[in-house]
Parts: structure tokens; C-alpha cells; sequence
């Protein structure tokens, strides 16, 4: 199958040029021109959103389920395309691919299934107490109601589940809000399919054209154009921390200021226990090693430090990460800039005076290949950098020398989306001085596991405190993650006839 792009944004139903070009910069296969996106077209996209909102903002539960289960069989439809031009954008292996499809899909039919449920309105009622002294109480209903035209940026690292269609686009169509996405320039041809599927859901479903639009990248006005637009209500973000500051600030300062749901940057550190290291330090330091390359160490929930006692099971540990890690083939990393970010990055590990390289690889171009490194307390104590996330498939473990320093290197972190306890039973009084820090620190806390693999499920919390999010009282994985494109709203003595119909109790 070849495939040639329409090379064309689309805002509300409507396939349109830019006034330019830029080309993809594919992995392997044929590079091709999309068009670069403009201020002009983000207010068109943005006024369309705001005019489809007052038809789909109060749309039936069942109207928006049906909408979203379409949009997962059109892309369905379309996997094998998916698939080839995914591949050859990002260099992420076919597998990848089909895998990251069907959890794009399987995120669309659990928000069909949650919002079908309903309990997410979190429908309240105080009823009215007429006889109540010294005043009477009033009857109060309260729902949670859509908040208007949403901005989704794609993230470079999920060109399918957190982009187009991804969570944060099926969360705000769930919920009743049309959605603007910005595709990330790493995977345009990616994105416009995935936006063909949608159209054609569109169509299919006779739903306003305005709710989904996709404008390409290439220039950064288009973000800072939409996220200070005025009709734009909420923001979803995975990606840098500098790119994601400068857009939350963005955010920050407008005359209406709006929340800005960032998922910035982690390093997700793992404590492995004495008794656990004693029991299994060995095999915990090959699961590490596992955990740490995949997808060429470019996940947010990649475990970068590991925390281990000196001494011979610490050690065991050490040996069998990086045995593991040198029988580790080099991957393709997902675009020029962030090969060049990585190898960056490593170089700081590289001269740092204070770091021992246990093992280090150069790589041509967008090659990386595993890279692993140790310090001490002491000396990861002197250098903040050491704990800033470095994106790929590197490594650092930091030696302590009684497990009791742990929680001093706990107390240091800054917010993290994961933290990772390796422990027996035997462990349990270090682990329980450990939680209430890592608590404060990390949105999801996992006992004799890895991070990579976020479970898309009611529980999830994929966030945590600044960096790992820039508002950690959200998720944006999960079936929660449709809170933050929600308003509660309270309705005083108010007639069923102009009640949203979920409140309205026969
Ligand atoms: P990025 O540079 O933050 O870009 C993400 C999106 O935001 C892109 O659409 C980008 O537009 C836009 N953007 C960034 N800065 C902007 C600004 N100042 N004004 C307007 N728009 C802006 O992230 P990336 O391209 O995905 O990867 C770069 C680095 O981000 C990686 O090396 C890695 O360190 C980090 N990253 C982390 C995670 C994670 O999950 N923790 C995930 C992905 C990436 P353009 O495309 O026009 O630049």
C-alpha cells in the first residue's frame, strides 16, 4: 500500500491549505510537505469549536458514546495505514503500533461505557427545608456540565494514543467539548489519517463539523495562538518541560486565565529494599533494565534512578542491570531533535566528576542505544541536574549506604508521576517510613513492578505534583482524566424544565 497525504489541515469539516509547507522527517520511507499552521486557521477552528459546543455541549450521553465507538471503528478501518505510515514516521516497531491502536480504541469505547454510566456527572441533591430555622433551605441540584472548546497538543512520544484521537481528545469529547488539536510535527501523516477517521465519524454520526478540527504544526504561533485564544476553555499537553512551562505561563497570564493540563516531565525513581535486593536483586535489575529501554527509554513512566545499598546484593543488582542492558540492541528514536536532546543530555552524565559510567554507547543519527551510570548520596545530593529526566534509554543508580537514606533522597525529588517500592515482607517498617514522602511526591505508587505500561482504567492517576503536571489534582490517563473538561454547576429552586435532564428526578 502506498500511501500519499492530503496534506491538508482540517478544520471543521473542511480540508484546507496553509500559506506553506514543512516536511516530515520520517524514520525511514518517503518524506512528505504538510502544511504549516497560522493564527487565522486556529481562530477558524476555535470559532467553529464554540459553534458546534451549543449543539454538542448538550447533546444525549448516548449521542457522544455513539460518536466516540464510531471514531474507533474508523480508525479500525484504517489500521493497516496506521500502521505504515506510524512506522515510518516514528521508528517505533509495527507491534508498537498495533498495540498503541488498539489502546487508542479501547480508550474511545471505556469513555463510551463511562459517560453511558453516567456516575461521572456526580449528580448531588440537598433537598429543599422549608421549615429549617432561622432561614429555610432552598433545593440545590448540582452536575457536572461541559466547559467549552478544548486545545489538544499531540505528544511526540504516543503518535496515536496521546495524540488525535488520543486520551485527552476522547476525555473532551466525552464530556461534550469540541476539541482543536495541534498534531505534533514528528507524525503529521499519522495525525491526518487519524483526523480522516474522525471526519468520516462526523459525517456518519451527523454531528457539527465544528467539534473536531486538526491544524498541523510547523510554526510555533499555532500553539501560543490557541492556547490564548478566547473561546479555547482547557488545555491537554504531553511533552518538555520548557515547551510546556512556556505554554502554561501562556495560559497563566490571560485576561480569562485557563487551566493548563500539562503532563511535563519524570523521573520515576524505584527504591529497591534491603530484603528484596537480598532475595531477588538480581532479577529486579533486569526487569529495570527492561523497564528502562522500551519504547528506547521515551516513556514518561520510564524508572530513570534507581535507589540501592551499597553492598553485595546492591551489587547483584548493578551487575545484572547491565549485563541485561549491553545485550540491549540500539533503537530508533522518535524524531532528529529529540535524538539530539538525548545525546545532550548523556553528555552531562558523561563529564560529570561525580558520576561513575558503568556503561555508555554512541550512536549515528537517531540511533540510541542503552546507557547506564552510578553516584553515591553524597554526590547526587550536590547536583540537582542529576534528578532532572533525561528522555531515552538511560539510567542512573545512586548508592546509599544504610537503607535509612533513602528517605532523604525521597524528600528530595521534585513531583513525579510514578514511584517504585522493590520490597519483602521483611521490609515493610522502611517501606512505611517511605510512603507518606512518596505520597507527597508521586501520582501512582507501585510495589515489585515497573511503571512503563499505564493500566487505562477507573483508578489511574497519570499525574502528580510540578514537573510531573502542571495541576495535581488531575490524571490524564484513565476514566478520571474527563474531570478536568468539567464544570460542577449548582441549580437553586431551579423548574425541571430548564434542568439538565440528568438532574431532573421523577
Ligand atoms: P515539546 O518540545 O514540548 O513540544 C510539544 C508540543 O508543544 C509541540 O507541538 C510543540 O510545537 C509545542 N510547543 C513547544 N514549545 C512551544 C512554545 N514555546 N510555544 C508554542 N508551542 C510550543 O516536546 P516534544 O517535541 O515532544 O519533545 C521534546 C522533548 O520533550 C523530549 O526530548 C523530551 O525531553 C520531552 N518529552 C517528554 C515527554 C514525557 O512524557 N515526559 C513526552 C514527550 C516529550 P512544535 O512541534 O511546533 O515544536
Amino acid at each position: 500500500m502506498s500511501f500519499t497525504p492530503k496534506s491538508k489541515h482540517l478544520i471543521a469539516g473542511e480540508w484546507l491549505d496553509g500559506p506553506s509547507t514543512f516536511k516530515s522527517e520520517p524514520a525511514h520511507g518517503d518524506a512528505f510537505d504538510y502544511p504549516v499552521g497560522t493564527p487565522d486557521l486556529v481562530n477558524k477552528a476555535c470559532e467553529a469549536a464554540e459553534g458546534a459546543f451549543w449543539t454538542y455541549g448538550y447533546s444525549s450521553r448516548e449521542t457522544r458514546a455513539k460518536f466516540l465507538e464510531t471514531i474507533a471503528d474508523e480508525i479500525e478501518a484504517r489500521a493497516e495505514e496506521i500502521t505504515q505510515v506510524g512506522t515510518s514516521e516514528t521508528g517505533l516497531p509495527e507491534a508498537r503500533l498495533h498495540g498503541e491502536r488498539g489502546r487508542t480504541t479501547s480508550q474511545l469505547s471505556l469513555f463510551a461505557s463511562h459517560i453511558r454510566d453516567g456516575a461521572y456527572l456526580d449528580v448531588r441533591h440537598d433537598k429543599a427545608l422549608p421549615d429549617r430555622a432561622p432561614l429555610p433551605r432552598p433545593d440545590l441540584k448540582m452536575v457536572q456540565r461541559p466547559i467549552g472548546p478544548v486545545a489538544v497538543f499531540g505528544a511526540s512520544n504516543f503518535p496515536l494514543a496521546f495524540s488525535t484521537a488520543g486520551g485527552d481528545t476522547a476525555a473532551a469529547l466525552a464530556a461534550g467539548c469540541p476539541v482543536v488539536v495541534k498534531g505534533h510535527s514528528a507524525h503529521p501523516g499519522t495525525s491526518e489519517i487519524v483526523a480522516q477517521a474522525i471526519d468520516a465519524a462526523i459525517r456518519k454520526c451527523r454531528i457539527h463539523p465544528g467539534v473536531f478540527s486538526l491544524i498541523q504544526g510547523g510554526n510555533r504561533d499555532v500553539g501560543s495562538a490557541l492556547v490564548q485564544h478566547l473561546l479555547v476553555k482547557a488545555v491537554g499537553f504531553t511533552g518538555s518541560i520548557g515547551g510546556g512551562r512556556a505554554l502554561f505561563d501562556l495560559c497563566a497570564q490571560r485576561d480569562e486565565p485557563i487551566p493548563f493540563f500539562g503532563e511535563l516531565g519524570s523521573v520515576n525513581p524505584m527504591f529497591v529494599l534491603p530484603e528484596a535486593a537480598k532475595a531477588r536483586g538480581a532479577a529486579i535489575g533486569e526487569g529495570w533494565a527492561g523497564s528502562l529501554t522500551m519504547g528506547a527509554g521515551q516513556f514518561c513512566t520510564k524508572p530513570g534512578i534507581a535507589v540501592i545499598a551499597k553492598g553485595a546484593d546492591g551489587d547483584a543488582f548493578v551487575a545484572a542491570a547491565k549485563s541485561a542492558l549491553e545485550k540491549t540492541a540500539s533503537q530508533t528514536m522518535l524524531t532528529n531533535n529529540i535524538a539530539k536532546a538525548f545525546k545532550g543530555g548523556k553528555s552531562r552524565f558523561d563529564v560529570h566528576n561525580a558520576v561513575v559510567a558503568l556503561l555508555t554507547n554512541e550512536d549515528e543519527g537517531r540511533k540510541a542505544s542503552p546507557n547506564l551510570y552510578q553516584t553515591d548520596l553524597e554526590d547526587y545530593l550536590k547536583d540537582h541536574a542529576l534528578g532532572e529526566e533525561v528522555f531515552g534509554p538511560l539510567g542512573l543508580i545512586v548508592r546509599v549506604s544504610a537503607a535509612q537514606e533513602m528517605e532523604i533522597i525521597a524528600k528530595g525529588f521534585e513531583g513525579q508521576l510514578t514511584a517504585t517500592l522493590h520490597m519483602e515482607d521483611d521490609d515493610t517498617d522502611l517501606a512505611k517510613s517511605l510512603m507518606p514522602i512518596l505520597e507527597r511526591k508521586a501520582g501512582r505508587i507501585l510495589v515489585n513492578g515497573f511503571p512503563t505500561g499505564v493500566e487505562v482504567a477507573d483508578t489511574m492517576v497519570h499525574g502528580g505534583p510540578y514537573p510531573a503536571s502542571t495541576n495535581f489534582g488531575a490524571t490524564s490517563v484513565g476514566t478520571l482524566s474527563i474531570r478536568r473538561f468539567l464544570r460542577p454547576i449548582c441549580y437553586q429552586n431551579m423548574p425541571d424544565a430548564l434542568l439538565p435532564a440528568e438532574l431532573v428526578i421523577p
